[in-house]
């Protein structure tokens, strides 16, 4: 089921629409700030947990959202975050949110 999963279809997990949501651990600020790009660790928002997040535009989208090939690709995706890296194509919440957002048709 997962392969048959396109991301550049879709892109949802990273357009929930809610701020705040799509955490970044403090290691990640870290490696972004070492590797030369303390952009990305300044583009961010308050996020729950006491973390922070991905900034959004008005949208909702995440502000890496969307490159020259693809609206749903993501602009620094070699470099992401860990929680996208770990956020699993296929999984449970995936699959919510590909209904959610019309992606799939409801059941
Ligand atoms: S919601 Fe699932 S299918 Fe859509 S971009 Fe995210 S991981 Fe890929
Ligand atoms: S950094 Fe990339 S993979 Fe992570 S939420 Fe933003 S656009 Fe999606």
């Amino acid at each position: 089921m997962a392969d048959e999963l396109d991301c550049l279809t879709c892109g949802v997990c990273c357009r929930t629409g809610k701020d705040g949501t799509i955490l970044i651990p403090d290691e990640d600020l870290l490696r972004w700030r070492r590797i030369g790009r303390p952009d990305l660790a300044e583009a961010v928002q308050p996020g729950h947990f006491g973390l922070v997040a991905f900034a959004t535009d008005e949208d909702g989208a995440c502000v890496h959202l969307g490159t020259e090939l693809s609206p749903h690709a993501c602009q620094i995706y070699a470099i992401r975050g860990t929680t996208c890296r770990e956020f699993e194509r296929g999984s449970k919440q995936c699959l919510e949110f590909r209904r959610e957002y019309g992606v799939d048709p409801a059941p």
